[in-house]
């Protein structure tokens, strides 16, 4: 069995996965190891959608669209959305987002993440430069002058020039190299559940902020609303704890009836909220991308959109035909994308907490800047530009 790659690539999650098949586009000969049994992941449809769902956004489309899976993903199923609609229980503004105000044909598309992981493993299966381990997970990893190897739980001794840990939030790559990790909990639950409301969603994305935790609505395809609501821990477990009849009405109420009652729900799940920044992404020959780097509130729907943009960034800078490991171009991109990703933790930080505050001053002024924006539309660009192109 050939075990020497260009690169290796830890985890084949949506990010692992697109970075497997953006090096392998360049030439690269690339390794995927993944714990799961990637051959469970198919493209069929079952009729009920997946639990987990991400909003997509055009910029991350655009990656997809280019290493040819995009297509495929919306002849499956995924929901465009042209408007977001955001406001706060405690105010009357209402912020409205349209993608006609920055001439685009829609603000993003809610996938099922199970789906694109399915479609990015179907495009890497038959290329001759790709190799996947599946069911496998990394138990060493040495760094040797020119080259890095790791030793897996089935036996397999690998080895590559670079290494690629897009392992997820827990990292195995990370923790193996002890790289220190700056972090803190939200203290918060994300419920996650998939809904049917009385209206249609109207291709909108909702988003009502309420002191406890923002509570989204993400458009699906089938009419249905995937939900996110953010809870403060000890809410979040007296929600979970619910019977369905009086969840659905408490989602109801704290949505206001904006999509009229709840009439029937999927199961739920809840994920607890934390931020992360690894302080070193580069170590030797091995880079971390993704979670495994970096990890946000998902009150924005940005985390694998940061991830995505890594991706394209290590793209663009390993062209065909060079080396996969040049230190120079590889702390370049740790420099470039770890403020990125600095930047979007501390913001939507700062986002969480300024709509959790209670002060009625604060309420006043929160409420006059949401009114603000709402009626600007240069600001409204600039927010829905940052939104399209992954922050930056
Ligand atoms: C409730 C919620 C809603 C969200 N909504 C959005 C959204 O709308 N938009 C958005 O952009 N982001 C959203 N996110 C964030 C998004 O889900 C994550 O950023 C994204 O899943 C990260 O992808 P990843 O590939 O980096 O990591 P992961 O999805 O964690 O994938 C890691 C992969 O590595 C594998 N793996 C792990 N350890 C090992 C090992 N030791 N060896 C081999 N393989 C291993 C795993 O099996 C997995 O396949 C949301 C998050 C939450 C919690």
């Amino acid at each position: 069995m050939k075990n020497k790659f260009d690169v290796l690539v830890l985890g084949a999650g949506m990010v692992g996965a697109t970075t497997a098949l953006a090096l392998a586009s360049n030439g690269y000969s690339v390794g995927l190891v993944e714990r799961q049994d990637v051959d469970q992941l198919n493209t069929a449809l079952p009729a009920d959608f997946d639990l987990r769902v991400s909003a997509i956004s055009p910029a991350s489309q655009q990656l997809l669209h280019e290493l040819g899976v995009w297509n495929d993903v919306t002849q499956l199923r995924c929901c465009d959305y042209q408007k977001m609609k955001v406001w706060h229980e405690n105010g009357s503004a209402l912020m409205q987002f349209s993608s006609e105000q920055i001439a685009t044909s829609h603000l993003g598309s809610i996938v099922e993440n199970r789906l694109l992981q399915a479609v990015l493993l179907q495009h890497l299966k038959p290329l001759p430069n790709v190799k996947i381990f599946k069911q496998q997970e990394v138990i060493s990893l040495q760094q040797l002058d020119d080259r890095v190897q790791i030793s897996t739980t089935n036996n397999s001794m690998l080895e590559a020039e670079l290494l690629i840990a897009a392992d997820g939030r827990e990292s195995t790559a990370r923790k193996l190299l002890n790289l220190p990790v700056t972090s803190g909990s939200y203290a918060q639950t994300a419920i996650v559940a998939n809904v049917t409301t009385e209206k249609p969603h109207e291709s909108t994305a909702w988003q009502r902020f309420l002191v406890t935790g923002p509570l989204a609505f993400l458009p699906l395809s089938n009419g249905q609303s995937s939900i996110v609501w953010s809870a403060d821990t000890a809410r979040a477990e007296e929600l979970l704890q619910l019977p369905d009849k009086d969840f659905m009405l408490q989602l109801s109420e704290a949505f206001e009836f904006r999509l009229g009652s709840i009439t029937a729900m999927s199961t739920r799940a809840g994920f607890s909220l934390s931020w992360h920044t690894a302080d070193k992404w580069l170590d030797g020959r091995v880079l971390l991308m993704g979670d495994a780097a970096h990890g946000v509130h998902p009150l924005a729907g940005q985390g694998v959109n940061l991830g995505f943009a890594d991706v394209a960034a290590l793209q663009g800078l390993l062209k065909p035909g060079q080396p996969v490991y040049q230190y120079r171009l590889l702390r370049a991109f740790e420099r470039q994308r770890k403020a990125e990703a600095v930047t979007a933790t501390h913001l939507f930080s700062a986002l969480k907490l300024f709509y959790a505050q209670q002060s009625p001053a604060l309420c006043g002024i929160r409420d006059a800047g949401m009114s603000v924006v709402d009626k600007n539309a240069v600001i409204k660009r600039l927010v829905l530009q940052s939104a399209v192109h992954n922050m930056s």
